[in-house]
């Protein structure tokens, strides 16, 4: 599904953020991405939305090589990931609704997809009731579950979410991350990146972690620190 062979990144100051990192993720796995500030975490996320390009090395997304796919298929590339982020990125004058038939419409999906798809993926993240809310009627936990709504409106393969309850109380972060886990057990493959000790240490999931530019652990099962 994911794999990074021989990869490392040197930013253009000479700071090697990645160095020499060797990935295998598969269909259906659930993986947390752990590191400290400046481990390379950010690096890692943004090579695999190809906002930026490894300085040598390849990586494969459901078998393509990102290194040859053109400037334009790079939103069609984004679209078959799902992305979410620690500060949800909605757009902030739609509604929920309008913000998830959104991400649906730019690929041009037909009117009746979209009636069909909005709805479903809503009542997925329990947020059927909120169809006209706008996002600052939200509280943020529902304003991640719109993100994620919108994420998975159009069956992505990959879910990536990069600190997706960094800004959210850890009620709030369990909840999402139950839903995580329920989006992974119905076959989506989940990469999530995150600071949370606890989170990764309670889910027990493959964790892999970055330290310097370098992968120092991967275990199939385990916490932050083992
Ligand atoms: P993390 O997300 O784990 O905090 P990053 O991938 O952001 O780590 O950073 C890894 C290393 O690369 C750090 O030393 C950071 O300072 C450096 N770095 C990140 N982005 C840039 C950049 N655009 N230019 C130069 N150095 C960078
Ligand atoms: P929090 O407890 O995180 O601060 P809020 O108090 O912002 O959350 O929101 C609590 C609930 O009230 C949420 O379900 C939200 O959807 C709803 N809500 C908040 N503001 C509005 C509003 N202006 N219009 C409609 N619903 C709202």
């Amino acid at each position: 599904m994911i794999h990074l062979e021989n990869v490392s990144k040197v930013y253009e100051n000479g700071t090697k953020a990645l160095d020499n990192i060797n990935i295998k993720i598969e269909k259906g796995e659930f993986v947390f991405v752990v590191g400290s500030s400046g481990s390379g975490k950010s690096t890692f996320v943004k090579l695999l939305l190809k906002e930026i390009e490894p300085t040598e090395g390849k990586i494969f997304l459901k078998n393509k090589n990102l290194g040859v796919v053109k400037r334009k298929g790079i939103p069609k590339l984004r679209r078959e990931m799902g992305i979410v982020f620690q500060d949800f990125r909605l757009l902030k004058n739609m509604t929920v609704y309008e913000n998830i038939a959104f991400a649906l419409k730019v690929t041009e999906a037909s009117k009746r997809k979209i009636r069909r798809q909005v709805p479903m993926v809503m009542s997925m993240v329990g947020l059927a009731d909120k169809a006209k809310n706008y996002p600052n009627q939200l509280s943020g936990g529902e304003q991640q579950r719109v993100a994620l709504a919108r994420a998975l409106v159009n069956n992505p393969v990959i879910l990536l979410a990069d600190e997706p309850t960094g800004n959210l109380d850890p009620k709030t972060s369990w909840e999402i991350m139950k839903l995580l886990d329920e989006i992974n057990k119905r076959g989506t493959t989940v990469l999530l990146v995150t600071h949370d000790k606890e989170i990764v240490n309670a889910m027990q999931k493959r964790v892999i972690t970055l330290s310097n530019g370098k992968v120092i652990g991967d275990i199939q099962k385990g916490g932050y620190d083992n």
